[in-house]
Order: structure tokens, then C-alpha cells, then sequence
């Protein structure tokens, strides 16, 4: 049996080493050339595009930025899970924040503008420290940029001006003070049943995410429910199918949704060590009609990502409780190269590993590694 994935990278990767122990093959199309290929090996299967949809038994996306055509043309196969609405919704800042109005979902104060001149209005509203987010094809920090004071508008406005903001609207939002990040990875299957992760706290470093600590400390009861309730309005309304991701600002005891990820996510990745079944084979699981698998945590862990950088020497591993996922790419400054993860058996001892990793990754590529480790080691 194979399943067809959109998207050739990673996390297609790990969704098919996750699925060669249940006897499913998994397949992945490259976006861009429309060729059908191995994503472990990366060799270019003989299959058309075609093929591949009629021969796999459900089909997913490992990204949200599928070009319409494609989208269109797979959906129109029946197989595609979740749904084209669930995924057009991630991929799409308007519709994403539509869906979370119309749900009653708190989430970041915004507006939307197709002119830069409307960035004025925007500042009058929302104050003028601003985060712009391009409302397609933003990823890991890209398509944004930010505005600190109001003295930085005119050089702001011109370098925007470039963009067609009929085409791509832009999302201004109120830069937030909020506490942390967390998020919960979920999932869903075809019959509606539903099983869910912690919810990972997340620090990012230049708008991209640095490290995950799951589950997060201090969560309380009301909390994790506050978040589930979040999790399962939009869950119920997109009808979804697979793993969902809904990542949060926490502010006081309040969480106000940043964005939706119609996939498995980076913040779950600490689920391939640290949980019964991962966040990957669950994803594989729901799309192909098979039980879900416990979501249940079987140890603290913390997932570092490897970032622009290849030159750290393996003798990390021997740091007891390190696992590496490296995802055979070429180098590149801010390109996700693999992650680690770390598990021990409380905060602390996660945190003295993470001490014990600062040896042999350089604080350049992991800029939160530190102070991390200290924190964890006090909680
Ligand atoms: P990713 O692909 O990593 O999820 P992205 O490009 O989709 O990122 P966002 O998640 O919207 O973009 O933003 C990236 C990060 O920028 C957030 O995780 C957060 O750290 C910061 N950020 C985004 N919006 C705001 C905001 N309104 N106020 C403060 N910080 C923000
Ligand atoms: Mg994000």
C-alpha cells in the first residue's frame, strides 16, 4: 500500500520512516518539477504524477504552500487528507485569521492591507510596533518584517512597494509581549476521535524555531484545556484528518493563537523519543484508516534544531539520552539540517544534558542552547 505525499523534504522523510514499519511506502512529489520520488533516497520514481495518485491508498501534503493546480488536481482524486479547506487555510494568513474570528478563537489583533498606504491606518489602530507578515508563502520567519517605530515607516513602505499586494495581501499584526510560545500537536482521525501531545513550549531565534522542551513546564489543568478546546473548534469545523498544529502566544493565562500548521510540525518532532507513537506515524496512521497511536510521554525531552550548520562533531551522542535525525541536505545559513533529541528523566536532568551538548555545538549555530539549559535545570 503506498501513500502519496506532496512535498519532498523532511518531514516526508520522517513521515516515511515512520510509515516502513506498518508496510506502507510512502511517496513524495517534488513541488516544483512534479516528479514523483523516494524521500528517503531522493531517486525519481518512473511513476507519473498520475500513477501515483491512482495507486496510493490516501494522500497528504508535508507543507501548506502547495501550488492551487496541483492541490486541485490531487483533491480531485477524493484521497487528500485533511482536507483542500484545511490546508488552503494554513497556507493563507486571511483565511487562517477568518476562520479564527468566525470560531470566536482569541488570537493577535491585525489588520489587512492590499496598499502600503494603508500601513498608516494600521499604526493609528494597532500602535506602531508591528509585525508584517506576507498572507502567502511566509515560512520559518521568511515574508515578514517588522516595524518599531513610526520614524521607520517611509523606509518600510518602499521597501514594500516592490510586492503586488492585490496578489498577496499583507497581515499587520500588533507585535506582542507575550510570555512564551507554546503549542499543541494533535490528531485526528477519520472518525472524528481525537488524541493529543503536551503542549511544547518553543523558543525561536529570529523568527525561526530554536528548541522545543515537551511537555512544557508549568502547564496547569486549565491551561491544557484551554488549549484542547482551541484544538478541537477547529479540528470539528475542517472536518480534519491527520495531525494538526496550533501554535499559541501565552499571555498571563490567556492563549491567543499565532497560526495553524494543516501537518506534522516541527514543534512535534521531540514526539519521535519522547512519546509512545510520533507525531509522524500517527499522521500516517489517521490518513490510512488505521487505530491511533498513544500519544502518551514516555520522558521529558528537548528538540534542538540544526541550523545552517553541518561541522559539530557526532561524539554528542554520547551524551546519554541524545538521538540525531539528520536530513542529508546541502548546507545553507537559516536551512533546518536536522534536529536532535534529547531525553532524561526530569527538568533537570534535561537541562544537564543540554549543559553537557553546549561542548560540541557552538553557540553561533545554537544561540539558546545556554541559557535554556540553566532553566531548565531550576525548574
Ligand atoms: P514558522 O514557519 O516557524 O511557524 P512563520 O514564518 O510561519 O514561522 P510565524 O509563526 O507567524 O511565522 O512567526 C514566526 C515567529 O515570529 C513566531 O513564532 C514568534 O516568535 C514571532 N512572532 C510572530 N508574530 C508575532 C507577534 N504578533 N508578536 C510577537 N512576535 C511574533
Ligand atoms: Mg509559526
Amino acid at each position: 500500500m503506498s501513500i502519496l505525499i506532496l512535498g519532498s523534504g523532511q518531514l516526508a522523510r520522517m513521515m516515511a520512516l515512520a510509515s516502513f514499519p506498518l508496510g506502507l511506502q510512502v511517496r513524495a512529489v517534488d513541488v516544483n518539477t512534479l516528479e514523483v520520488v523516494d524521500p528517503i533516497s531522493k531517486i525519481v520514481s518512473e511513476q507519473t504524477l498520475t500513477q501515483a495518485i491512482d495507486s496510493a491508498v490516501a494522500i497528504s501534503v508535508e507543507f501548506e504552500h502547495i501550488p492551487q493546480d496541483l492541490l486541485e488536481k490531487v483533491n480531485a482524486s477524493g484521497k487528500l487528507k485533511p482536507s483542500i479547506e484545511a490546508i488552503m487555510a494554513g497556507a493563507d494568513r486571511v483565511k487562517e485569521k477568518r476562520l479564527l474570528s468566525g470560531l470566536d478563537i482569541a488570537n493577535c489583533p491585525y489588520q489587512v492591507i492590499t496598499h502600503v498606504e494603508q500601513l498608516d491606518a494600521a499604526v493609528e489602530l494597532l500602535g506602531e510596533k508591528l509585525i508584517i507578515k506576507a498572507s502567502r508563502d511566509g515560512y520559518d520567519g521568511y515574508g515578514q518584517w517588522r516595524l518599531s517605530a513610526t520614524s521607520e515607516l517611509p523606509a518600510l513602505k518602499a521597501q514594500l512597494s516592490s510586492l503586488d499586494l492585490v496578489k498577496v495581501p499583507l497581515v499587520i499584526e500588533k507585535m506582542l509581549h507575550f510570555e512564551r510560545e507554546l503549542s499543541l500537536v494533535g490528531v485526528r482521525d477519520g472518525k472524528g476521535k481525537v488524541a493529543y501531545y503536551p503542549l511544547a513550549e518553543n523558543l525561536h531565534h529570529q523568527g525561526q524555531l530554536s528548541v522545543s522542551v515537551a511537555p512544557a513546564p508549568y502547564v496547569d489543568e486549565k491551561l491544557a484545556e484551554q488549549a484542547k478546546t482551541i484544538f478541537n473548534k477547529l479540528a470539528e469545523e475542517l472536518d480534519y484528518v491527520g495531525v494538526l498544529a496550533v501554535e499559541f502566544f501565552q499571555l498571563g493565562e490567556q492563549l491567543l493563537v499565532n497560526e495553524i500548521a494543516p501537518r506534522v510540525h516541527n514543534s512535534g518532532h521531540w514526539t519521535m523519543q519522547g512519546a509512545d507513537t510520533c507525531q509522524f506515524e500517527n499522521h500516517i496512521r489517521a490518513i490510512a484508516g488505521l487505530p491511533l497511536g498513544s500519544t502518551e510521554v514516555t520522558s521529558p525531552t528537548a528538540m534542538i534544531n540544526i541550523v545552517g550548520c553541518n561541522d559539530f562533531s557526532k561524539e554528542l551522542l554520547s551524551v546519554a539520552g541524545t538521538h540525531l535525525h539528520w536530513y542529508d541536505k546541502t548546507v545553507r545559513p537559516k536551512r533546518k539540517m536536522g534536529h536532535l533529541n534529547i531525553c532524561a528523566n526530569s527538568y533537570a536532568g534535561l537541562g544537564e544534558k543540554l549543559q553537557s551538548l553546549t561542548a560540541y555545538l557552538p553557540a553561533q549555530h545554537f544561540p539558546l542552547l545556554e541559557k535554556e539549559a540553566n532553566r531548565l535545570i531550576c525548574v
